[in-house]
Order: structure tokens, then C-alpha cells, then sequence
């Protein structure tokens, strides 16, 4: 990725920010209407010279609470941020937006650092991103002491959090800020970080002044879908097919194997579709990011190496064909979806081997027993949510602490509710067939004791002649998969950590195996019957329904993808998908008009109004 950094060009083509007022940047630069919740409060805040934690979910808005300060201030802000590649993204897109930002990183050569630190020094930058090793460096300090610096935003702060998975011993270093700028107001912000994360945060930044905001965790326009797995990939193809069809997404596997199996059967169906592990060269892994950030309808399917930083706003599902290890990881990575707040779909398929594997690794790994019982009550949750037959937008919500009163309408749970059963029986029917058999078989011989098939291991062990031989015909063999399912994610079958699989009985199972409890148990759905999106919900139905004006739409696409790549930069850096509906919607016939249009600012509109009006103007004619 390239983007030149000519500030000769750069300062003569900035269009001057007229006004020192919040709410006129957000119009005249951002082509916005209003601010969102929070991002009002918090502007002013730092605005006012103040320090700021700020909690808000991944597509909440959480860049324009520190760029808008940043235009409003004097002097130059400075984004701390982790990733290279997404800093050179905001920076091209600021760029669009006739903002004076640079980034400083190890990808540029001494010239490029040099004419930035220029830049930089004469006050001709409203933003400087920088790598957090970077700004560590002495010679970094001393430079910005000599420079006017309106802010420190500090991006992704939960970075300084030794517990979180997203540790950077950079970030730590970086509370010498408070000592070095006294006085220059510092903005922290994150999109995951519970009670105790945040006030890690607050103490390792050297926050302690920083007024919290902390917006609500809910995604409404996500949908959550979790089924039992079947068949995987026919139900992964089958979700793909009718609901995001040309569309794109990114699919999430545990293993690399299976990364590169389910791309190539992807592909093999004709999408486009590409590998993203760790085991992947470079080379590979930069190039198949980068197709997926340019072009339409690319399917990126990955390991979790791949997704923090993807600020791709039109990722329109998130499928995961393995369970997260907990619903931080789970929410993290369904965030992905539709942070331009158009429908978009979470979807996962899981079944008892996955529930036997994870619980087999966290019980293998290293750790003490606090760090693994800390685990193992994530991993609780986790299946919790999978299993839940209420609302889960209300269990994801609670478990980060927010209260939604009333179920969503929005996710598989509400819009199909699930049957429930009372299997009290047929809990103890197969607790009791694990017992009987020594603790030492897995899932699919304890069914076919159960279901008295006479096959030859059975006759082999003897285990015909056990007395829980044959008495669960009444069940099919995947209703007894789905019974064992339970019983293992709820915690009364653990799997042996050595025994391949094999099922024993835990602590818990005690009061089931007398009888003394009622089990409710979830009934599976039917397999073909999957959750269809109804309008009238809260998420409305898809983006692709919302066109009524097909031809119109690719005309105008069409016109983007022609600006993206004359300029080298993805398409949604010229416009947003929502502003291109807002454009067909409106139809604008003046500059005038298209100012009007959601995410058309002063510079874009000077830069590419009279293109997309030529192409609007077209499309009547026709
Ligand atoms: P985050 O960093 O919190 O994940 P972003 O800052 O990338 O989210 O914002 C998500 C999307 O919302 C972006 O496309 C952004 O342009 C848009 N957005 C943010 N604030 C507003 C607003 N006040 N009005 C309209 N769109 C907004
Ligand atoms: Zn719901």
C-alpha cells in the first residue's frame, strides 16, 4: 500500500475549515448531519482541554470524537494507533475529506519521514498518525516538543491490558504522556473493554482525571444466528447463497487446514473467496487483506489472525464454522459486520465436537489454575449463549453489562423461537449409559448403545448386554447428539482431556442421574428451517432488498470503483455505500443538492460532485 505524502499538493488543495464550531466541521468536512449519542459530549470535553476514556462498540463513531477536536483545536493531534495498514486507510480517507493528515511508521523511507516531521513542525498538519514504538522513541518526544499539539488520541487503548489478547508492550509506555504534556488533553479509546479492562486503562494511561462516556454495547442492525451443525459447508454455502449472495464477508475457522479447505470449497463454487492464517506468507496474507478492503464481494475466510483493524465498513456477515473461545471473542469478531450500520448477519453453526474440542484445549494449556477457571468460565458463557432459548441479543448485552427491557425481534432465537422439550428421561438414559460403559466411549458409540444397535465393537465389549442396551429408541441418533451436546456445554459431561473424545460423568450430574431435577432441554430446529429475515424487524431486511433501483446502483458503483482506483485508495474512501443509497434516493440535480447527501463534505463535494451528478443526470435520460 502506498499513499504519497505531497504536502505541496496537500496544502493547496485543503479546502480552509471556516469555522471553529464542532457542529460546522461535522457538516462542512464530514458531510454529516448530526452528531451521534455521545459523540456531542465527548467533543466537547476534549475540546475543552479535558482528558476522555471512551467505551464505544466498533462502528459507534468513535474516529470523529478525536478528528473533530483535532480540526477544532490549534495545533496538531496525534493518533496513536497499532496498525499500520489501517492508519494509512484513515489517512487516505482524511486526505479525501481535504483534512491535512500524515502517518509516521516504519514503512516510509528517512525522506518521507523527514518531509512529514516538516510538516509537522511548521504547524501545517491537523493529524499525525504515528505507530506507538515510534512515538516512544526519545527522538519523537523531543520533536513534538518542539511542535504545537492540540491532542493525544490514544486508539485502541485496551491494548495496554495485559489480560486482553491484544497486548502491545508499547502501549504501557505511552502513560509517560501525562508527565511529558501537561496540560495537552488526552483521548483513550476502545471498542472492548469490561469494568476491570477499563480500569486498567485508566490507571496504566494515567487517566485518573478522564471523565468516562460509555455507550451502549448493542449492534441492532446485526442479526445473530447460531444453529446446530449439520453439514457445515452445504449450510454455510446455503446461508451465502440466499441471504449474501455476491456480497461480502468473512468466514472464520479455527485451524489453518481448515481455512484453506473451506476457501478452496468456496472458490469451487465460483466465489470469491481467499485464505487469511498465519501460516501464509506475507506476501499473500497483504495482498488477499488488500482485495478484500478494494474490491466488491470478496469472501475473506481466516483464522482470527485476521480482523483487528479491519475498518472495512460494508462487511456484510461474519460466519464462524467453529466456536469462539468466549463471547468477548465472539462479539469482537461478529462486530466486523456492518460497522455502516446497514443490515448485516452473524452466524455461526456448532455442534458437540466443537464443544468437546475447545474444552479439551483449554484443559491441555498452559496456565494456572486461576488463569484456566477464569477460561473455563468464558467458555461457559460462551456455550451459554449457544444454547439459550431466549433472546440473545439480551444475553450478549447482559454479559457486557447493558440491559435490553424487551427481546430484539433480531435474532434466530426471536424470530423462530426455539421448542423446548422435557428430557428429564432421556437426560438420565444416557448419564446412565456413560456410566454403565466405564466413562470411556464418545458420543457415537454411547448412541449406538443407547438406540441397541448390535454392531461389533458393542458385541466385542459386551456392552449389549449392559442394562441401558437399546433403551433409547425413541430418540433419533441426532437427537441423542443434540441431548449429549447439552449436557457437555452445560457442564454435567466433561470430555476426557486424554481419552480422545471419550464422555465422563462431572460432579454436577449428580441430582440429574436421581431424577431430582426437571431438565428442559432446547430442541433442535428442523435442518432445512432456517431463521429468514422477516421485514418489520429491527434490522429491516438486507441492503440488496433496500435497492429497488438495480441499474442505478451499479452506475454509481460503477463511477466509485473508477475514482478508487485512479487514486489507489478502497472504494468506501470516496463514498460510503449509505451515501451512494442516499444519492440514488435523492436523486441531487445541483452541488446544492448533493451537499444535502449524508457523507458529502465540502472537499468530496468540490472533488467528485460534478462526476456523480453527470452519472445521476444519466440515469434519468435513460
Ligand atoms: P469505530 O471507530 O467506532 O468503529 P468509525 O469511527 O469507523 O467507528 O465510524 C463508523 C462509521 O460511522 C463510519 O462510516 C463513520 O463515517 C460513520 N459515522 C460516524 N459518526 C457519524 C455521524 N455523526 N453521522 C453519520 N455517520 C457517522
Ligand atoms: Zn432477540
Amino acid at each position: 500500500m502506498h499513499f504519497e505524502q505531497d504536502f505541496e499538493q496537500l496544502t493547496t488543495e485543503r479546502p480552509t475549515v471556516s469555522s471553529q464550531d464542532p457542529e460546522q466541521v461535522l457538516h462542512e468536512v464530514f458531510g454529516y448531519e448530526a452528531f451521534r449519542p455521545l459523540q456531542g459530549d465527548i467533543i466537547r470535553e476534549v475540546v475543552s482541554g479535558n482528558d476522555a476514556l471512551v467505551l464505544m462498540p466498533t462502528g459507534g463513531g468513535k474516529s470523529l470524537c478525536y478528528q473533530v477536536p483535532a480540526l477544532v483545536r490549534p495545533g496538531t493531534a496525534i493518533v496513536i494507533s497499532p496498525l499500520i495498514a489501517l492508519m494509512q486507510d484513515q489517512v487516505a480517507a482524511l486526505r479525501e475529506l481535504g483534512v491535512k493528515a500524515a502517518f509516521l511508521n516504519s514503512t516510509m523511507d528517512f525522506e518521507q519521514a523527514r518531509a512529514t516531521e516538516y510538516a509537522l513542525m511548521t504547524g501545517e498538519l491537523d493529524l499525525l498518525y504515528c505507530a506507538p514504538e515510534r512515538l516512544i522513541q526519545p527522538r519523537t518526544i523531543e520533536l513534538l516538543h518542539n511542535a504545537s499539539i492540540s491532542l493525544f488520541a490514544i486508539d485502541e487503548a485496551h491494548c495496554v491490558s495485559q489480560w486482553g489478547h491484544d497486548f502491545r508492550s508499547d502501549y504501557l509506555q505511552l502513560s509517560m504522556l501525562a508527565g511529558e504534556f501537561p496540560g495537552i488533553p488526552r483521548i483513550a479509546l476502545t471498542a472492548t473493554a469490561d469494568e476491570r479492562t477499563r480500569k486498567e486503562i485508566a490507571e496504566r494511561l494515567t487517566l485518573t482525571e478522564a471523565r468516562h462516556f460509555v455507550s451502549g454495547f448493542d449492534r441492532p442492525n446485526i442479526q445473530y444466528r447460531i444453529a446446530p451443525k449439520t453439514n457445515a459447508n452445504k449450510q454455510l454455502l446455503d446461508f451465502i447463497k440466499s441471504e449474501h449472495e455476491g456480497e461480502c464477508g468473512i468466514v472464520y475457522c479455527l485451524s489453518r487446514n481448515k481455512v484453506d479447505a473451506t476457501a478452496k470449497m468456496l472458490a469451487d463454487k465460483g466465489y470469491t473467496a481467499l485464505p487469511y492464517h498465519a501460516g501464509l506468507p506475507a506476501d499473500d496474507r497483504a495482498r488477499h487483506q488488500e482485495r478484500f478492503l478494494r474490491e466488491d464481494g470478496v469472501i475473506i475466510v481466516a483464522t482470527i489472525a485476521f480482523g483487528m483493524g479491519i475498518d472495512k465498513p460494508d462487511v456484510r456477515f461474519v460466519a464462524h464454522l467453529d466456536l469462539p473461545k468466549s463471547l468477548e471473542a465472539y462479539y469482537q469478531e461478529t462486530g466486523r459486520a456492518g460497522r455502516d450500520g446497514k443490515p448485516s448477519t452473524a452466524w455461526m453453526v456448532y455442534g458437540l465436537q466443537d464443544v468437546i474440542k475447545l474444552r479439551q484445549m483449554l484443559e491441555a494449556s498452559q496456565g494456572n489454575d486461576h488463569f484456566k477457571r477464569v477460561e473455563r468460565q468464558k467458555l461457559d458463557a460462551m456455550l451459554g449463549l449457544c444454547e439459550v432459548t431466549r433472546c440473545r441479543r439480551q444475553v450478549l448485552l447482559r454479559y457486557f453489562g447493558d440491559v435490553l427491557d424487551e427481546p430484539c425481534g433480531n435474532c434466530d432465537t426471536c424470530l423462530n423461537p426455539p421448542e423446548t422439550w422435557d428430557g428429564t428421561v432421556a437426560v438420565q438414559k444416557a448419564l446412565s449409559c456413560v456410566f454403565r460403559t466405564g466413562q470411556r466411549f464418545g458420543v457415537t458409540y454411547l448412541i449406538d448403545v443407547l438406540r441397541g444397535s448390535e454392531n461389533e465393537r458393542i458385541l466385542q465389549s459386551g456392552h449389549h448386554e449392559v442394562s441401558t442396551f437399546g433403551i433409547g429408541t425413541e430418540l433419533s441418533a441426532n437427537e441423542w447428539k443434540s441431548v449429549f451436546r447439552q449436557l457437555v456445554a452445560n457442564g454435567y459431561l466433561r470430555a476426557d482431556p486424554e481419552g480422545y473424545g471419550a464422555l465422563q460423568l462431572t460432579e454436577q450430574c449428580r441430582p440429574l442421574l436421581k431424577g431430582e431435577h426437571q431438565v428442559e432441554l432446547r430442541k433442535d430446529p428442523e435442518v432445512k428451517k432456517t431463521a429468514s429475515r422477516s421485514s418489520g424487524t429491527r434490522g429491516g431486511s438486507a441492503v440488496r432488498d433496500q435497492i429497488t433501483d438495480d441499474h442505478g446502483w451499479e452506475v454509481l458503483r460503477a463511477c466509485r470503483k473508477e475514482l478508487a482506483e485512479k487514486k489507489g485508495v478502497p472504494p468506501y474512501v470516496i463514498f460510503h455505500d449509505t451515501t451512494l443509497f442516499d444519492m440514488l434516493e435523492r436523486k441531487p440535480r445541483s452541488l446544492e443538492e448533493l451537499a444535502e447527501v449524508s457523507g458529502v463534505g465540502a472537499a468530496k463535494l468540490e472533488k467528485y460532485g460534478a462526476i456523480f451528478l453527470e452519472a445521476i443526470a444519466g440515469l434519468d435520460r435513460k
